[in-house]
């Protein structure tokens, strides 16, 4: 199974990404994830993201495609994965594609998940207070500025995807604003029934 869940900032994706994940013996890909550990190490790439992340901009589609390009071919990956995080520009959604075509196999479903503007903030604000509360480190881009960047990000470069798979008939749509428990339901939902 080789699917991408797709929405805003804060919207759920790497939650249930997370815990999918583990139910279903699938690996989790986030580009987010694999990116902020690039910039703890201090390699070459993550070097390039720092400033670009923490100002709540994209990184080039150049970097993050080799990323994925080279994680999928891992033996990991071969049972299947979800995507978070990634595509996350139509150039990143062609290239992905055209990688997937490449090794004989598509992608499964795109399931987006639907959050109202509003509650993206108070939920990031939260994330916020519940990682500190737990005595651990604040993502350098969980602000209010970095956030607004992250917002016009995801509206300019990546809300465009839900046209484009949706003209590939792979797009489901599921309320993302349901309790975490309920959009897990409707997930597993979707890929009995693309599995079917
Ligand atoms: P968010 O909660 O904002 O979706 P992520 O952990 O997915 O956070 O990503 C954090 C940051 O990493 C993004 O704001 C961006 O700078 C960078 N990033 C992650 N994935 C991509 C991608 N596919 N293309 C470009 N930049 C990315």
């Amino acid at each position: 199974m080789k699917l991408i869940l797709l929405g805003p900032p804060g919207a759920g994706k790497g939650t249930q990404a997370e815990a999918l994940a583990k139910r279903r013996g699938l690996v989790q890909l986030s580009t987010g994830e694999m990116l902020r550990a690039a910039v703890k190490a201090g390699t070459e790439i993550g070097k390039k993201a720092d400033a670009v992340m923490k100002a709540g901009g994209l990184v080039s589609n150049e970097i993050v495609i080799g990323i994925i390009a080279e994680r999928i071919e891992q033996p990991d990956c071969k049972n299947g994965f979800i995507l978070d995080g990634f595509p996350r520009t139509l150039p990143q959604a062609a290239a992905l594609d055209k990688l997937l075509k490449s090794k004989g196999t598509k992608l499964d479903a795109v399931i987006e998940l639907k959050v109202d503007d509003g509650i993206l903030l108070s939920r990031i604000e939260n994330r916020v207070k519940e990682t500190l509360a737990a005595g651990g480190t604040v993502r350098a881009d969980d602000n209010a500025e970095a956030l607004k960047s992250r917002l016009m990000a995801y509206y300019r470069e990546t809300a465009p995807l839900t046209g484009y798979y949706f003209a590939k008939e792979d797009l489901e749509t599921i309320d993302g604003m349901a309790p975490i428990d309920e959009v897990a339901r409707q997930i597993d939902a979707i890929l009995a029934k693309v599995a079917a």
